[in-house]
């Protein structure tokens, strides 16, 4: 099994990535690697710089220094004066269209329907043209299991079926790497289970994530590697069985007991 992992491509490595918001340091040296496959699941106490590492993935932030791999190549990279310098435009545009994502507050577009929704990106970013796109997204409404909703605005859909569609939604890009925020924080207890199953299906046909979550079952059934953050450090990192089972840091222990 480890034989069989070290040889799947590396998909994704954040070498000491610091970052700051003004004087507050937020990402103190972190460094990851995902490949082809994983599902990294990635928990901590609020505050602790799960969201702008995951932001940084993406360049929805930027980071000061360290080094950005997607798929091999850089997106951005620390030389000499240990500023982080990104590729150029062209290229950086290719490397983050092989992510999506999807945030705890669902962000579809309200004013269009679930179908639109799908539709928006591929035939604005990509120029394609609605049908060379809609067979597919109707595919993703199916596996998200929401076929009989394309024609549906966002306000007329649950919590948990507009979090689907975020998801096919960011799908529709064909990414390489998913991302996902807290995807089910923002949901009533009832409705998470839905999202998580999407998410498992996803997981269980090899698509590779980062995922921000709190939900521990998650993380141990679906994850193939946890790390766990605080205060802008990964304090512990492992594989699910181990890593929940007996967790070697103090501060990893607390916090799983509060979770219970
Ligand atoms: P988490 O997702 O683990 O709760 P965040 O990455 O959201 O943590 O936040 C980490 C720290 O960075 C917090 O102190 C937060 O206030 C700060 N922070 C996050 N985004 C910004 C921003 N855009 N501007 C200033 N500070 C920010
Ligand atoms: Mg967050």
């Amino acid at each position: 099994m480890a034989n069989m992992t070290d040889k799947q491509e590396v998909m994704l490595r954040m070498h000491d990535i610091h970052k700051a918001f003004g004087d507050n340091e937020v990402l103190k040296g972190i460094d990851i690697e995902v490949r082809r496959g994983e599902v990294l699941a990635i928990i901590g106490p609020s505050g602790s710089g799960k969201s702008t590492l995951l932001r940084c993935i993406n360049k929805l932030e930027t980071i000061d220094s360290g080094s950005i791999e997607i798929k091999g190549e850089f997106l951005a990279v620390t030389d000499g004066d240990g500023k982080a310098e990104y590729v150029e435009t062209k290229k950086e545009r290719q490397l983050l269209a092989s992510t999506g994502m999807v945030f705890q507050q669902f962000n579809l577009f309200p004013h269009m329907t679930v179908m639109e929704n799908l539709l928006e990106a591929p035939m604005q970013v990509k120029g394609l043209k609605r049908e060379e796109v809609e067979p597919y997204a109707r595919q993703l409404l199916a596996k998200v299991g929401l076929s009989d909703r394309a024609d549906y605005y966002p306000s007329q859909l649950s919590g948990g079926q507009q979090q689907r569609v975020a998801i096919a939604r960011a799908l529709c890009m064909k990414p390489d790497i998913m991302l996902f925020d807290e995807p089910t924080s923002a949901l009533d207890p009832e409705l998470t289970g839905e999202v998580l199953k999407t998410m498992r299906e996803l997981a269980e046909e090899h698509m590779t994530m980062v995922v921000v979550t709190h939900e521990m079952a998650f993380a141990r059934e679906a994850a193939s590697q946890v790390i766990f953050m605080a205060d802008g450090n990964i304090v512990e990192q492992g594989e699910p069985e181990t890593f929940f089972s007996q967790p070697r840091e103090e501060r990893t222990q607390a916090f799983l007991q509060n979770m219970l």
